[in-house]
């Protein structure tokens, strides 16, 4: 069990993705995961250092400083992976103090597990779908629990990086659908950018037709942080 909140980073920035792409938020960055996805652009944020911790106290005060002052009230909490065990009880602490200040909460989850305590807390969960790229395998369970139990209060976000994770991620679709009443989260794609890459457009054009050719079931969505401000610049 770890005493504190590690922290990576607290800072004011523009959602760069997914369904609240373009709005203001404080993101609050945990530091530590376990998940390794292989393309990940924050590895920075993977070891579990206990040098970063942090008080809930300045967890606060930082994130009223950050939103100038009380004016932005979303908070995105991300990470690394705050829903690794070890982030568990002091992510929980956060998010009820949140509540208690009228902010928006969302968290970022990486797929790997669904955690009802904070989960029903938040207003909103960014659910990731791992797809074949990553290295990582999200459960179709989880996704059905999702969509059981949060209905209107969630996305589902997959990185894709060629065919084979577009293709992963409609049978994943179809077989869902097969299983499900309804399906009617938005289900994101987002076309990867990797670190140090020039910007892929040909990657993007072939997400949008792949989508157009097969039913049109997903969104597309760009990390719209990374046309502006290039692929490796953080806290964007
Ligand atoms: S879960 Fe997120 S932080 Fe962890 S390895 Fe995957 S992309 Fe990186």
């Amino acid at each position: 069990m770890i005493e504190n909140h590690l922290i990576n980073s607290i800072y004011r920035a523009t959602e760069g993705e997914g369904v609240f792409l373009g709005r203001p938020q404080i993101f609050v960055r945990y530091q530590g995961c376990a998940v390794g996805c292989i393309n990940c652009d924050s590895k920075d944020t993977w070891t579990f250092d206990k040098d970063m911790n942090v008080s809930i106290t300045e967890i606060l005060e930082r994130v009223y400083t950050e939103g100038r002052n009380g004016l932005i009230k979303n908070v995105s909490i991300t990470g690394g992976d705050p829903l690794h065990p070890s982030h568990v009880p002091h992510v929980l602490e956060l998010v009820k103090a949140l509540k208690d200040r009228h902010y928006f909460v969302n968290i970022e989850a990486a797929g790997t597990r669904v955690v009802d305590e904070i989960f029903e807390l938040v207003d909103y969960i960014s659910f990731d779908f791992k797809t074949p790229s990553t290295g990582v395998k999200t459960p179709l369970k989880n996704i059905q629990k999702m969509n059981k139990d949060y209905e209107g209060r969630f996305q589902v976000k997959a990185v894709v990086a060629d065919k084979t994770d577009f293709d992963a991620v409609l049978d994943a679709y179809k077989t869902l659908a097969v299983l499900e009443d309804t399906l009617e989260f938005p289900w994101v794609l987002t076309p990867c950018f990797n670190n140090e890459e020039k910007f892929p457009m040909q990657r993007f054009i072939n997400v949008l037709s792949w989508n157009e050719e097969n039913g049109g079931f997903f969104r597309v969505i760009g990390q719209q942080h990374k046309w502006i401000f290039g692929p490796d610049e953080k806290q964007v």
